[in-house]
């Protein structure tokens, strides 16, 4: 039977590269999606087409009885997790941090954060050897935000890829001895949807010049080093606990830990 792998927010841009690239890797994909029905339906319809196994699950990540909706979907329908990715997120409007309203800076963390952390909670509970689980694999979305902290355009989003690297840190730590690896991956500048639903449509091509390469990553490339760090399937390289940088302001687009990577079990 294939791996089970849930991938958040996989109805468009890096979510959605990641379903198709898993699927080719050899898994069964659940696409979650938060609103857009018919993108996550044209992504799962993408990978049947490939021969592989997929449905969508509508939840919005943020919210606990959804999130445990979702899970039970799961269970029903496919069987036991074994890979999650925690790829659902969101920005809002530049803005400085004393214009910011707490109702932004609640959506920004309630999805950012907890939302990775109720999905994650819930893999660990199905996944963990502890729990009577085989095992798997967690990969948090990071931004190079978290380093360079977003001043003038997102404070709130770059703070709370800064508690995601934490929560990396800590929940692999945490479950290191119960077959579950923990990983990071810390996307540079990806032209995605995501930049206009922050009010700046044009914003990665924008950015080209400021870049090494004179172009924006794409989907497809931070899928890959997704895909590397689920690494369920085996024969695939394993790594526990590292922040991967796919930034390509430093004029790499392959992917490699992060300077400031807090290796386990050095961290
Ligand atoms: P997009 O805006 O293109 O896609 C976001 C996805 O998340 C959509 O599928 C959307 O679903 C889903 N989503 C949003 N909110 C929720 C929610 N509450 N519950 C469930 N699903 C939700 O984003 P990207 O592909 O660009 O970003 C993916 C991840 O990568 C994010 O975590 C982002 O922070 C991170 N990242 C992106 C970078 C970039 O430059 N693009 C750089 C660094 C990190 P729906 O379609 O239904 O709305």
């Amino acid at each position: 039977m294939n791996p089970v792998i849930l991938i958040t927010g996989a109805s468009r841009g890096i979510g959605a590269a990641t379903a198709l690239q898993a699927a080719r890797a050899g898994y069964t994909v659940v696409v979650n999606y938060r609103a857009n029905e018919l993108a996550a339906e044209s992504v799962v319809r993408q990978i049947r087409e490939m021969g592989a196994k997929a449905i969508a699950v509508q939840a919005d990540v943020a919210d606990e009885a959804e999130v445990l909706a979702m899970f039970a979907t799961i269970d029903a329908q496919l069987g036991p997790l074994r890979a999650l990715v925690n790829n659902a997120g969101v920005v809002d409007v530049a803005s400085r941090v004393d214009k910011m309203t707490v109702t932004r800076m609640k959506r920004i963390f309630d999805t950012n954060v907890i939302g990775s952390m109720l999905c994650a909670r819930e893999a660990v509970l199905r996944m963990s050897t502890r729990h009577g689980g085989s095992g798997g694999a967690i990969v948090n979305l990071s931004s190079v935000a978290a380093t360079l902290g977003s001043p003038g355009q997102y404070v709130d989003y770059a703070a709370s890829k800064g508690a995601i690297d934490a929560f990396t840190v800590g929940l692999a730590r945490e479950v290191a001895t119960e077959s579950i690896r923990v990983n990071a991956v810390r996307p540079g500048i990806i032209d995605t949807d995501i930049h206009a639903s922050g009010g700046q449509p044009g914003r990665a091509q924008h950015l080209a010049a400021t870049i090494p390469i004179q172009r924006p990553g794409i989907a497809g490339e931070v899928a890959s080093a997704i895909v590397g760090c689920s690494a369920v399937v085996p024969a695939t390289p394993r790594v526990h606990c590292s922040m991967w940088a796919v930034d390509v302001r430093f004029g790499g687009l392959g992917h490699a830990p992060a300077a400031e990577t807090a290796h386990w079990p050095n961290a």
